[in-house]
């Protein structure tokens, strides 16, 4: 393990919170572990999610997928990027079902189906709004093409994401609503219907039943973070646990003088003289650059981040009382409930999301797995 910086990744927190959206959501839960499960780790999620009761699992990319199979897990996979030219074959030889987005995709599909004599298992999926992934202007011609090639496929399901779910009462999530249910008539009309209609990421398994249909494909939510904290609220107020913390060690403290300027482009100055501790972790490490209003916790005392983070350290200041020494280690984030800051903090203070703060730790933080029972 390594002595320098640690994500401690909670798996009774994703099985609580995938208990929890599965009584929300009434229906089968698909657990969104691409991008190594938010940074958390692909396999020991998947195994967890799979175990604490998801029926899917879901990832973006094709490799994903393969790593999943790989790791013996036997659960329904959907992988829906996988763009042209990938290698469809190997998919279909592993029974991952493969999101469907574009004709090209689709005539590549078919033809990988038919040169292994199996049949692809396929979601289709449509742009109901996001104007991002699916069919749009393509549509039509699709329809004619998957009535000829209905025999050379299997289309399991039918899906399309949501733009806004997280701004719960604003009037596209209706509108893509109500599209989606047209184009799930189009396709009944040329005599296909899909056994899975799914739209619902965290965000509307969280406040919207009417958008579930048969599965619901949670991300974030798994991961204990709000979709959004100020229109669903925090993780708590959504029953919902962040399984991962962050820490890093002290690497040295140093007492400074007042007006003493601190790191590259001397952006931040002490005011009082004070105690300023280098944490052993940086831009390189996915901690983000520009963080202001962020720090981290150290003997149950916040200390801000003082100046912009270098690539493999930053500088906190401890206060003048401090008594932290070298090598003891410092919450980056973590939960929230014993003071420290969050994954939403970070966030905050880097304009970006919790979704970003958690999937961009980089490859040289180890992570490590915890699963403390309820009661224990
Ligand atoms: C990432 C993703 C999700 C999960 O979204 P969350 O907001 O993290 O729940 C669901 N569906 C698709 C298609 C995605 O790409």
């Amino acid at each position: 393990m390594s002595e320098r910086a640690q994500a401690i990744i909670d798996l009774s927190a994703i099985a609580h919170n995938v208990q929890q959206l599965k009584l929300r959501a009434g229906v089968p839960l698909l657990a969104v572990v691409k991008a190594d499960a938010y940074g958390h780790g692909l396999i020991p999620v998947a195994e967890c999610a799979i175990a604490a009761g998801a029926q899917w699992l879901g990832v973006a990319l094709l490799e994903e997928a393969l790593t999943i199979r790989k790791a013996t897990i036997v659960a329904p996979i959907i992988a829906w990027l996988v763009p042209p030219g990938s290698d469809f074959a190997e998919a279909i030889k592993n029974d991952i079902d493969l999101g469907v987005a574009s004709l090209p995709i689709f005539r590549e599909v078919i033809a990988a189906g038919q040169s292994l004599d199996k049949r692809p298992r396929i979601h289709i999926e449509v742009d109901t709004g996001m104007t991002r992934g699916g069919f749009l202007y393509e549509w039509e011609n699709f329809l004619l093409e998957l009535a000829q090639e209905k025999e050379n496929v299997t289309v399991v399901g039918l899906f399309s994401h949501f733009a806004r779910a997280d701004e719960p009462g604003e009037k596209q999530n209706a509108q893509q609503l109500k599209r989606f249910v047209e184009m799930s008539d189009d396709l009944n009309r040329i005599g296909i219907e899909p056994q899975i209609h799914h739209l619902s990421n965290s965000a509307a398994t969280l406040v919207d039943a009417s958008a579930h249909f048969d599965l619901v494909r949670t991300g974030i939510a798994l991961y204990g973070l709000t979709p959004d904290l100020t229109h669903l609220g925090t993780s708590q107020e959504l029953g919902l646990k962040p399984a991962m913390t962050l820490r890093a060690k002290l690497h040295i403290v140093k007492e400074v003088l007042a007006d003493t300027s601190v790191g590259y482009g001397a952006t931040a100055r002490t005011q009082i003289d004070t105690k300023l501790g280098v944490v052993a972790m940086g831009y390189a490490d996915g901690i983000p650059r520009v963080a202001e209003g962020a720090g981290v916790f150290i003997h149950g005392k916040r200390a801000p981040i003082c100046g912009r983070v270098s690539m493999d350290q930053f500088v906190v200041d401890l206060g003048p009382d401090s008594t932290a020494q070298g090598g003891e280690w410092v919450v980056i984030f973590g939960p929230g409930g014993s003071g420290e800051y969050t994954a939403d903090d970070w966030g905050i203070a880097s304009s970006s999301i919790n979704y970003e703060i958690v999937t961009r730790l980089g490859t040289r933080v180890p992570r490590s797995y915890t699963h403390i029972k309820e009661g224990e």
